[in-house]
C-alpha cells in the first residue's frame, strides 16, 4: 500500500501544537527578507545600500563607506568593475543559461581553461558551482567518487581543523571545526574527526612555533591512526586561515608534513581556498607560498567571482578526474552547475586580476598594511596580534597584551569594534554569534584595486575607530 497524505488526529494536532509555538499572525511581518524577520530582537537596523563604485558604498541616507574588509572577503576588484559588468550583459544577452545536460558553454570552457592555466600545472580540470559551501560538498564527493574508483570504497572519513571553517551546508558543516555549530546541527550530520589548528598567536608554554606546528602535524597522523588509515578519505585545511582563526598563515613545518602524511597513508589533500585563492593572498593560489604542499583538490569561491555573481569551483588533476570517469562518472549535480552568467564574470574577474597585476599588488598593499597594523598595535595595547598574508589580514584583539588575555566573550569586542568603524564610515568583516570562542578579531582585507590614498583612508578611519574602542573597552 503506498503512503496516505490523509492527517490522523495525531498528525493533526501536532500541526496544531506547531502553530502554537510560532508567534501571533498579527506580529509576523509580512513581506520582509528572512534576514530581517529572523533577526533577534533588538538588532539594529541596517542602513539600506544605494550604489557602490570601487571601494566606496553609499548607503539612502547619503552616507559614504570604505570597505575595508572586500564584503565578507570576496570583492577583490571593488563595485561597479566595467569590464566584468559588461562580460555579465553580454552572457546574458547571448544565453543566460544552458543546462549542462543539453549544451556545453563557451563561457565555461574559456572560464575553466583560463583558471587551469592561472592555477598552473597540475589542476587541469574545474568543476563550477555556485558558491563556497557548494565547492566543498562537490569536492567531498569527488573524493569520496575518486576513492571508490580506486577500490578504496573503506575510505570516507575527512579530517579537518579546529577551529576552522568550511561552510554551511550540513556536509561543510560536518568538516567545520565549530563546537557552536555542531552543538546546534550534530544530530543532523555525519561528525568527522577534528585535529587541533596549528595555531601561531597562543603557543603552549615550553613550545616554539615550529615544534608545536609539528605537534600539530604529529596529532593530524595519529588521528589518522586512531581511526584506521583505510577509513580516512581527506584531510581538509585552509592554507591561510579566514574568518574562523583570524588569517591564521599555516606554519611551513606543518604544511610540510601535512603532505608527507597524507601521502604515506594515500590521503587526499584538499585545500579551501574560497577565502585564500584567487590572488588575495599574494599568490594566485595561497597554497603557492608552501611548494612542497600541494594539494590533490583545490576549493575556490569569494575572490574568484568577486561577489558579482555567485560561483565556487574545485580544481583538480586531469588524472584523478580520468579515474571517476573511467568509473562511471562524476555523480553530482545542481541546476547552477557552469552556469554561463558566472562563468563569463568568473573570466572577466580573472582577466582584470591578471591583467592588472592585482596579484602582485595584494602582495605590495598587504606587507605596506600589515606594517600599518602592528604600527597601531604598539599605540593601542586593545591589539594584541596582527595576521594573514597579503590583503587577507585580521587584528585580534586582547584585554591584555602581555599574558594574551582574551576579552570576556559577552563583551563581543569584535561585533563593537564593526559597529564603531561603520559608525565612522569603514566596513570591516567579523564573526556573527559565537565571537570570541577562539579569540576576538576583525578581518582588515581590503579589495585588491585599492589605491595609495585609499589605504591612507582606511588606516586613519580604522585608527579612529580603535581609539573609541580601546576608550570603550579599557
Ligand atoms: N570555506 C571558507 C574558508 C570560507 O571562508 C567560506 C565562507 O566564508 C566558505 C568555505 C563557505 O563559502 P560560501 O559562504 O560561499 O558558501
Amino acid at each position: 500500500m503506498g503512503p496516505s497524505f490523509s492527517l490522523g488526529a495525531s498528525m493533526s494536532s501536532l500541526l496544531r501544537n506547531d502553530l502554537d509555538v510560532l508567534p501571533p499572525l498579527g506580529t509576523l511581518a509580512r513581506g520582509e527578507p528572512i534576514q530581517v524577520f529572523a533577526a533577534p530582537p533588538g538588532t539594529p537596523a541596517k542602513p539600506q545600500i544605494a550604489r557602490a563604485m570601487g571601494i566606496e558604498m553609499w548607503d539612502t541616507a547619503g552616507n559614504r563607506y570604505l570597505d575595508a574588509s572586500s564584503g565578507p572577503v570576496a570583492c577583490n576588484l571593488g563595485y561597479g568593475n566595467r569590464r566584468v559588468l559588461d562580460a555579465l550583459t553580454s552572457q546574458a544577452e547571448a544565453a543566460a543559461f544552458a543546462n549542462v545536460s543539453h549544451f556545453e558553454s563557451k563561457a565555461n570552457r574559456d572560464f575553466a581553461e583560463r583558471l587551469a592555466e592561472a592555477a598552473g600545472p597540475g589542476y587541469e580540470r574545474v568543476f563550477v558551482v555556485s558558491g563556497g559551501s557548494e565547492a566543498n560538498e562537490a569536492a567531498l564527493k569527488l573524493a569520496r567518487q575518486i576513492a571508490l574508483s580506486r577500490g578504496e570504497a573503506s575510505r570516507w572519513k575527512v579530517i579537518s581543523r579546529q577551529p576552522s571553517y568550511h561552510g554551511g551546508t550540513l556536509g561543510a558543516l560536518a568538516i567545520t571545526g565549530d563546537p557552536s555549530a555542531h552543538a546546534m546541527f550534530g544530530p543532523m550530520l555525519q561528525e568527522m574527526p577534528k585535529v587541533p589548528a596549528p595555531v601561531t598567536y597562543r603557543i603552549p608554554a615550553g613550545l616554539d612555533e615550529e615544534n608545536w606546528a609539528l605537534k600539530c602535524a604529529q596529532d593530524l597522523e595519529d588521528r589518522v591512526v586512531a581511526e584506521g588509515p583505510e577509513s580516512v578519505l581527506a584531510f581538509i585545511q585552509e592554507p591561510v586561515g579566514g574568518v574562523s582563526t583570524g588569517a591564521l598563515v599555516t606554519p611551513a613545518a606543518y604544511m610540510t608534513r601535512v603532505r608527507e602524511i597524507c601521502d604515506k597513508y594515500g590521503i587526499l589533500l584538499i585545500h579551501d581556498e574560497v577565502m585564500s585563492g584567487g590572488g588575495r593572498t599574494g599568490a594566485f593560489l595561497s597554497h603557492d607560498h608552501w611548494p612542497d604542499c600541494r594539494a590533490d583538490l583545490i576549493v575556490m569561491a569569494k575572490g574568484i567571482g568577486a561577489g558579482y555573481l555567485p560561483l565556487g569551483l574545485v580544481l583538480a588533476p586531469r588524472d584523478l578526474v580520468e579515474t571517476v570517469a573511467s568509473g562511471g562518472g562524476f555523480l553530482h549535480g545542481h541546476t547552477a552547475l557552469g552556469n554561463p552568467l558566472s562563468c563569463a564574470v568568473g573570466l572577466a574577474v580573472l582577466e582584470e586580476t591578471l591583467e592588472r597585476g592585482l596579484v602582485e599588488r595584494s602582495a605590495v598593499l598587504g606587507a605596506e598594511l600589515k606594517t600599518r597594523l602592528w604600527d597601531m598595535a604598539n599605540r593601542y595595547p586593545i591589539i594584541g596580534d596582527v595576521r594573514g598574508k597579503g590583503l587577507l589580514m585580521a587584528v585580534e584583539f586582547v584585554a591584555d597584551p602581555a599574558t594574551k588575555r582574551p576579552f570576556p566573550i559577552e563583551a563581543a569586542v569584535p561585533a563593537a569594534v564593526s559597529r564603531i568603524a561603520m559608525q565612522n564610515g569603514l566596513i570591516l568583516y567579523t564573526r556573527g554569534t559565537n565571537a570570541g570562542r577562539d579569540g576576538d578579531w576583525v578581518m582588515v582585507s581590503p579589495p585588491l584595486v585599492t589605491s595609495d590614498r585609499e589605504l591612507d583612508e582606511i588606516t586613519d578611519r580604522l585608527e579612529k575607530s580603535l581609539s573609541q574602542a580601546e576608550a570603550e573597552f579599557s
